[in-house]
């Protein structure tokens, strides 16, 4: 019997028990995935979680809000992505070590790949926000030799700043690659951007009819649309990318990859992407 779970507060919306539990079906596991939810105060939950899996209790834990910067003070070692992104969505054991690591990047391209179908000519992408999300994109983003353009709404820039002196080293000698934009530069970066990526909640259950991307302004020509929020199934921005004749998409295949990379951390299985979408859109 698999025991894995997800650590987190609050929990209850959470769509990850239906894909692991999809994914053990599929490939005839036996296996539970449990919600830990931690409340903010009651830390010392945390400490146990990190202690049954080194007692070998439980296997495999996902870390969600709030708690992906927190735990990593309990883990032995960081993976690259994790330690680079700065946040950990994985706990595995390994050799008797408690390892952080980070799926949502990989996850994330791993979707898009899957989106855009065909290479682009020029890799240029824009991403709105500066969150955790956008830090794990931006890293997929750069480790796949695109440009990223950087879009915030806060007049207050130390959180983009930190976005971007954390991945200027891997921005290498181009320097450009990573750039600051304020509102009014989005019309300027005109045809040449391929991927919009939303990494900000706007859009997101229950404030549906909310989009990022600045009333009036026109969509770039060529651009597709990538949305991270996936709730709900099509978001304002999906759907009026879609009326101007984009292509576009939610965060469902995103969230499913991450997951799929997560159970195959645990498992050394890899589930049918297919299968945990169907359960997840059930
Ligand atoms: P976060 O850390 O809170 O960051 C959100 C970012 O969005 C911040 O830069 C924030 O800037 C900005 N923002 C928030 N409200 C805004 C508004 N009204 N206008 C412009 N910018 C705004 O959140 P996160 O963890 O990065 O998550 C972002 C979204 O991605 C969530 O909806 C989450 O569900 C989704 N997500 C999806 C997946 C997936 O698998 N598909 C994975 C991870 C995250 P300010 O601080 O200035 O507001």
């Amino acid at each position: 019997m698999i025991h894995l779970g997800l650590i987190g507060y609050p929990l209850s919306h959470s769509l990850s028990p239906r894909i692991h539990e999809a994914a053990f079906t599929a490939l005839a596991l036996q296996g539970e995935y449990l919600l830990y939810p931690v409340a903010p105060g009651k830390i010392d939950g945390l400490a146990a979680l990190a202690r049954h899996m080194r007692d070998g209790e439980i296997q495999g834990l996902n870390v969600t809000i709030p708690y992906k910067q927190t735990i990593m003070s309990l883990l032995d070692e960081l993976t690259p992505s994790a330690q680079a992104i700065g946040a950990v969505n994985t706990l595995y054991l390994q050799e008797g070590k408690l390892i952080g690591h980070n799926t949502d990047a990989a996850g994330f391209l791993a979707d898009l790949t899957k989106f855009l179908r065909e290479p682009v000519g020029e890799k240029k992408a824009l991403v709105l926000g500066a969150g955790g999300a956008a830090r794990a994109v931006v890293y997929a983003l750069l480790k796949d030799g695109w440009q990223v353009n950087l879009a915030v709404r806060r007049a207050d820039l130390s959180q983009a700043n930190a976005l971007i002196e954390a991945f200027e080293p891997q921005a290498g000698s181009r320097s450009m690659d990573l750039e600051l934009l304020e509102a009014g530069d989005l019309e300027r970066l005109g045809s040449g951007i391929r991927v919009i990526i939303n990494a900000t909640p706007i859009g997101m259950f229950p404030e549906t009819g909310f989009s990022p991307w600045p009333s009036g302004l026109p969509f770039p020509k060529e651009a597709a649309f990538y949305d991270l929020v996936y709730n709900p199934y099509q978001t304002r921005l999906v759907r009026e990318a879609q009326a101007a004749g984009l292509r576009s998409t939610t965060g469902l295949g995103m969230l499913v990859e991450q997951a799929a990379l997560s159970f195959a951390c645990w498992t050394g299985q890899d589930a049918p992407r297919e299968v945990l979408r169907a359960a997840v859109k059930a």
